[in-house]
C-alpha cells in the first residue's frame, strides 16, 4: 500500500499493540481482537485515486467507531487493515460485535458523488483462550479472518481445529507456488445461454484450488492474495490452458462453444499478455475467436492507456473481450465506448434486484440499450430465478448466466450437462441446445 495514504486519524499498529499489551497485563481481564481488511480497498484506491481512498478510509474509520462501547480500541494497522480490543469476555459477544462491524459497512458510501460498496471479514481471536501474547494473538486473528474468506463468511472466531488447515497468508502463497506446479488448480464451468435462439452459447472458466489439505477452495479464498503476489501471472495462464484444452476435448466432442476465461488487472497490463494467449490457443489447437477474455473495469482504469493497448492487440487476434462485473465500477463511458469490446456482464448485484420498478431494473434495462448503441452484446449474470429469463428477454438482453441455468460444474459434470442438454431446459420457451 503506498505511505501516501493518510491515516485516518485512528491510532496505528504500534499503539494498537500498546493497548492490547495492557489488557494481557491486567491478568483479570478477558477480552477479544477482531481483525478485518477492506475487499474493494485497492480497487477503489488504483481506479479512483488515493483521494477518494482516504476518503473511504475516513468513512469506514467513523462507522468502525460508533460500533464500539467505552473502553474498546480501535485502530488502523497499515493499508485498508483495521483491528478492534474489546474487553468482551465470550466467543458469542465478540461474534455479535464482529457481525455488527461486518454489517455497518455493507451499505454503499457516498464519496463525492461516487457511490462506493465494499465488504469486510472479520477474524476473532479471544485472550487468554487463545494465546497471552500480543503477536499471538494477532497472528489467531489473521488466521480468523482468513477462514471467514475462505468459507465467504462475514465473521469467523478462531479455532484451532481449523489452524492447521488456514494457514496464514504467506504459508498460503508457498503452498499456491507449490500447487501450480502439481495440478492443483482447476477450472469449473459455467454455461450461458443465448436468449435470442436458446442455444447455450459460452461457458465461463472459473477458477478452483483443489488443496491437498484444505479441500476445494473458491476464489474468494486465495485470489485476493494471488493478485498481490506476482502468482497472478502464472495463475491466469493456467486457467488459460486448462480452459483452452478443455475447449479442445468439447470441440472433438462435437460441442463447439465460446470459452470465456477472467483476466485480473495486472495481467491485462503486460504487453507481452497478447502473445502469450496466442502461444496458448495454438498448444490447445483452439480458434482465437472461440475464447472469449472477460476483464473488470477496475482492470481497464488501473493503466488506461497500456490496457487499451492490450485490449487492441487480443482483438485484432479475432479474440473476444468481455467488460466483467459491469455497472460497479468507476470507468467514463467515452472512455469504454473507444475499446475493442464486444459484450458487456450486468453484474449480478442489478440482476438478482431488477424488479420491475426498482433503481437496479432501470440500470439493467438501460446498460442493455447502451450495449446495444454501442454495437456490444450484453449478458445478464447471477440469474437465479427462471422468470428473469423471461424479463431480460423482454428487455433485449441478449444472453444470460446463472444459477438458475446451471451452477458451475467440474468437468465432468459439465461434459455431460452439455451433451444431455434436453434434460436441462426447465426453461419455458426454450430448447437449450449447443450452437
Ligand atoms: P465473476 O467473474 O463475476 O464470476 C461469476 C461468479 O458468480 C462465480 O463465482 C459464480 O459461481 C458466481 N455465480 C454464477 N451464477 C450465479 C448466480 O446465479 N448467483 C450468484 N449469487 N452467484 C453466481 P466464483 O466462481 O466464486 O468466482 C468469483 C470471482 O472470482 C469471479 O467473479 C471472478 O471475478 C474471479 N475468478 C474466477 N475465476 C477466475 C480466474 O480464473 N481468474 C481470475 N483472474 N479471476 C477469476
Ligand atoms: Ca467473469
Ligand atoms: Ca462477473
Amino acid at each position: 500500500m503506498p505511505a501516501t495514504i493518510r491515516s485516518p486519524q485512528l491510532p496505528n499498529r504500534v499503539s494498537f499493540r500498546e493497548a492490547v499489551q495492557d489488557a494481557i497485563t491486567d491478568r483479570r481481564a478477558r477480552a477479544c481482537v477482531l481483525l478485518m481488511d477492506l475487499d474493494r480497498f485497492k480497487e477503489v484506491n488504483d481506479t479512483l485515486g488515493h483521494h477518494y481512498g482516504d476518503l473511504l478510509l475516513q468513512q469506514v474509520a467513523t462507522r468502525l467507531r460508533r460500533q464500539l462501547r467505552e473502553g474498546d480500541q480501535i485502530a488502523r494497522l497499515g493499508g485498508d487493515e483495521f483491528a478492534i480490543l474489546s474487553r468482551l469476555s465470550t466467543r458469542a459477544d465478540a461474534a455479535g460485535l464482529a457481525q455488527r462491524v461486518a454489517d455497518c459497512l455493507r451499505g454503499p458510501f457516498e464519496l463525492e458523488q461516487i457511490s462506493v460498496d465494499v465488504q469486510a471479514s472479520v477474524g476473532i481471536s479471544m485472550f487468554p483462550e487463545d494465546a497471552d501474547d500480543v503477536e499471538t494473538l494477532l497472528q489467531k486473528a489473521d488466521v480468523a479472518m482468513y477462514q471467514a474468506k475462505s468459507t465467504r463468511k462475514d465473521v469467523a472466531v478462531y479455532d484451532e481445529r481449523c489452524d492447521n488447515h488456514s494457514p496464514s497468508k504467506l504459508a498460503l502463497t508457498a503452498d499456491l507456488r507449490a500447487g501450480l506446479q502439481d495440478d492443483q488448480i482447476v477450472a469449473w464451468y459455467q454455461p450461458a445461454l443465448d436468449l435470442r435462439s436458446g442455444q447455450v452459447f459460452s461457458v465461463e472458466a472459473l477458477v478452483r484450488w483443489e488443496h491437498p489439505r484444505l479441500g476445494l477452495l473458491p476464489p474468494a479464498a486465495f485470489l485476493e492474495m494471488t493478485e498481490h503476489t506476482n502468482l497472478i501471472k502464472p495463475l491466469t495462464h493456467r486457467v488459460l490452458d486448462v480452459a483452452l484444452l478443455q475447449a479442445a476435448t468439447w470441440r472433438e466432442l462435437g460441442i463447439e462453444l465460446t470459452m470465456a476465461v477472467n483476466v485480473s488487472p495486472g495481467v491485462l497490463i503486460d504487453e507481452q499478455f497478447p502473445s502469450q494467449v496466442l502461444d496458448a490457443l495454438r498448444r490447445a489447437g483452439v480458434p482465437p475467436a472461440q475464447l472469449k477474455l472477460e476483464v473488470t473495469e477496475s482492470a481497464l482504469m488501473s493503466d488506461p492507456e497500456v490496457a487499451h493497448e492490450v485490449l487492441l492487440e487480443l482483438s485484432k487476434l479475432g479474440i473476444q473481450i468481455s467488460i466483467d462485473d459491469f455497472g460497479t465500477g468507476y470507468s467514463s463511458l467515452a472512455y469504454l465506448a473507444d475499446l475493442p469490446v464486444s459484450e458487456v456482464k450486468i453484474d449480478r448485484s442489478f440482476v438478482g434486484r431488477m424488479g420491475s420498478r426498482s433503481k437496479e431494473g432501470i440500470i439493467v434495462n438501460s446498460t442493455i440499450d447502451l450495449a446495444h448503441n454501442l454495437g456490444l452484446r450484453a449478458i445478464a449474470e447471477g440469474v437465479e430465478e427462471l422468470s428473469l429469463i423471461s424479463d431480460l428477454k423482454t428487455l433485449g438482453c441478449d444472453a444470460a448466466q446463472g444459477f438458475a441455468i446451471s451452477y458451475p460444474l467440474t468437468t465432468g459434470d459439465a461434459t455431460e450437462w452439455l451433451l444431455n442438454l434436453e434434460k436441462v431446459p426447465r426453461i419455458e420457451g426454450f430448447k437449450a441446445r449447443v450452437a
